[in-house]
């Protein structure tokens, strides 16, 4: 799990599995961008304003079987699917195919020889768990945990490697806690999961007996058990989005002394890092007391642990019953999905992960319109023009804090599309006989990627996202936003759609974007994405005292009966909301220069702006899915991310007139104002 170097993203789609369904790619909403049969009039905007500007279609949504969610994100993402889908099988039949393309081809053919996969049964990871099995002392296995990065095994540690928040210009080398094979800490520690927790713990032995482990059953009672320890002393996922309190710099041997018991050495030269200086540990309380639970389990414990994440990880690559059972745990216990989905849509899913530029590049060359990226920036303009004037409106900031915000908004970098620089993967190795062999060299290949970068400056044209992906992220260590081409379609952005719709969906989500960098997160960071305090500590009491705030708005929310929103978990997300769509409505008032918006089918521009706004979160989730999500995701459930945001802006009581009693209503001085 990647959360240290963890880019903010708009969409949770992403972290819950994507899976697909047939619809037309990026339709045209009519008759100008918004769906108004979709809205359900009998419910009146005060009362729920989501369920009236989307509730017929979501009422009328059924969440495809092959997956947990369905909604404005996932329409579009089934779409791009689609599109890959059709690129991969022409590449995969092109026998003249040489290079990547050839790669791509022959990765592809490798997934989707099923058959060749059920022939192979577990024997493609016999070699792997030959290692587990010869790694019988504690610091073998220390070792093997090093190797995580570019193995299919698992370890107590999460290593990476990625732009030192201190020293942006150069990586650092992270290191934070790990071990769950659940999604989440509170999995193991909160009873409303006691039957997720029971069905993990006979997942885990139905793994060990598929790969001939001894003594399955009561090893998988241990592998829980030790499993518990770890969520017990595990940082919430709150805590981990704390950028000040995760950076501990260290050197391997103060690391070693502050966490005695597990032997580090061996753990940093597996992963390819034995002479480095350095680390930079997140979770910093959390290590000594991981690495205690790593002593005191015993080593055959330890071997099972790791052949089970062995066989888990590799399951998907594997014969029909690892599938199955990975499926029936993974995919239907855990996020309550109904179907299998269909190979080729794993195929793609595959491919996107592994050489998802490769792949990227045939997406755009196909299906990114030039005139798209245009567009964009200059929405992205007014959006950055909006903020820039919101900084020096604001009551509560100093004109010392001010200066340097609007230095950090002037540095901002703005990527839309796709990378200018596509990665390299001349040196990947791909045969299509050998499914396993190619997504272990896969990983390997990343893992080295990464290492080469050790020492050398960071790469500032690098992307975090493919181009096929509908989502946009804020990377505060280079203070960048960044759009793949596949969000720059309808509902998103439609430069045939009404210009309201276009700034309360895209606009909002650029504002969300850029907002990011200062919100309880990226306000730690300077223009440089350098981790460091430029607030007065007046700016910053007034700053934390408002998002506390908005915090409790949302923790009111009650998404299932005994399950509320995590207010500190989503905060980052619910301010970016809160300024995404303040930024859109200033955007679109100043591009009317001074015209009065247009009435269209009765609706002013205002209330066609929070339309376009409420459009792109309307979605259905499984609740499986959504427990998952107030749990492990820093997202809120979408119906509170409209409800939510817009009781806080003014402009909306304005544009449909609500009126104290109705029930969004928050008088004035609650509402809560951060930008
Ligand atoms: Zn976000």
């Amino acid at each position: 799990m990647k959360t240290l170097l963890g880019v903010a993203a708009i969409g949770a789609a992403a972290a819950l599995g994507l899976a697909s369904v047939t619809l037309a790619a990026g339709a045209h909403l009519p008759p100008w961008g918004f769906d108004l049969a979709g809205r359900d009039t009998a419910v009146s905007p005060g009362t729920d304003f989501y369920e009236y500007a989307d509730g017929t279609y979501v009422k009328n949504l059924t969440i495809p079987a092959d997956r947990s969610r369905f909604g404005s994100f996932d329409a579009l993402q089934a779409a791009a699917e689609d599109r890959v889908h059709k690129l991969l099988d022409a590449v995969a039949a092109d026998k003249d195919a040489t290079g990547e393309r050839a790669k791509v081809g022959a990765f592809y053919r490798a997934f989707m020889n099923e058959g060749r996969a059920d022939q192979l049964g577990a024997r493609p990871l016999a070699a792997d768990l030959a290692r587990i099995r010869a790694a019988d002392t504690k610091s073998a296995i220390a070792r093997l945990m090093g190797h995580a990065p570019d193995t299919v095994f698992s370890s107590f540690f999460d290593v990476d490697i990625g732009g030192d928040a201190k020293d942006p210009d150069h990586y650092a080398v992270y290191m934070g806690q790990a071990g769950l094979g659940l999604p989440n800490r509170d999995y193991y520690l909160d009873p409303a999961f006691a039957t997720q927790k029971a069905k993990y713990e006979a997942y885990v032995a139905q793994m060990l007996h598929l790969v001939g482990w001894p003594d399955a059953d009561a090893q998988a009672q241990a592998i829980v058990a030790t499993e518990t320890d770890i969520a017990k002393v595990s940082w919430t996922r709150a805590q981990q989005r704390d950028p000040v309190a995760t950076y501990n710099p260290m050197t391997p041997a103060e690391l070693a002394a502050s966490a005695p018991g597990f032997d580090w050495a061996a753990f940093f030269e597996g992963a390819g890092i034995g002479g480095e200086g350095r680390v930079v540990v997140a979770e910093k309380s959390a290590l000594p007391q991981i690495a205690a639970v790593f002593a005191a389990t015993p080593v055959k414990t330890l071997q099972a642990w790791q052949a089970f994440h062995a066989a888990d990880a590799a399951a998907p690559f594997l014969s029909k019953p690892f599938v199955d059972a990975d499926f029936e745990f993974r995919n239907k216990t855990l996020n309550g999905q109904q179907e299998l989905r269909a190979r080729w849509k794993r195929g793609v899913a595959l491919l996107n992960g592994y050489m998802g530029e490769a792949v990227g590049k045939l997406y755009v060359a196909e299906y990114f319109p030039p005139a798209s990226k245009a567009a964009m920036e200059a929405l992205v303009g007014n959006i950055k023009t909006a903020l820039a004037a919101r900084i020096q409106r604001v009551t509560w900031m100093s004109d010392e804090t001010k200066a340097k915000a609007e230095q950090k908004l002037g540095m901002l970098t703005v990527k839309i599309g796709y990378p200018v620089k596509w990665r390299d993967y001349s040196a990947l190795k791909i045969d299509e006989d050998d499914l396993f062999g190619d997504v272990e060299h896969a990983s390997a290949f990343e893992w080295r990627r990464k290492l080469s970068r050790l020492h050398q400056p960071v790469d500032r044209t690098e992307w975090h996202l493919t181009p096929q992906t509908v989502n946009a992220y804020y990377n505060p260590t280079v203070n960048e936003i960044v759009f793949p081409a596949a969000i720059l379609q309808p509902p998103f952005f439609d430069p045939a759609a009404d210009p309201a719709v276009n700034y309360g969906a895209i606009g909002a989500v650029i504002g969300h974007e850029m907002t990011h960098g200062f919100d309880d997160g990226g306000r730690h960071f300077d223009g440089t994405g350098r981790l460091t305090d430029w607030w007065t500590p007046d700016d910053d009491a007034k700053f934390v005292a408002e998002t506390r705030r908005l915090g409790a708005q949302y923790s009111a929310f009650e998404p299932i009966a005994g399950a509320h929103v995590k207010g500190d978990q989503t905060m980052g997300e619910n301010i970016a909301d809160l300024g995404g769509l303040l930024l859109a409505l200033d955007a679109y008032h100043a591009s009317l220069g001074g015209r009065p918006a247009p009435v269209i089918d009765g609706l002013t521009g205002d209330q066609r702006l929070f339309l376009g706004f409420a459009q792109i979160w309307r979605s259905a989730i499984r609740p499986d899915a959504l427990r998952r999500q107030l749990v492990s995701d820093v997202h809120s459930p979408e119906v509170d991310r409209v409800n939510g945001t817009i009781r806080n802006v003014d402009a909306w009581y304005a544009a449909w007139n609500i009126k104290p009693g109705d029930p969004l209503y928050v008088s004035p001085e609650d509402r809560v104002r951060i930008w």
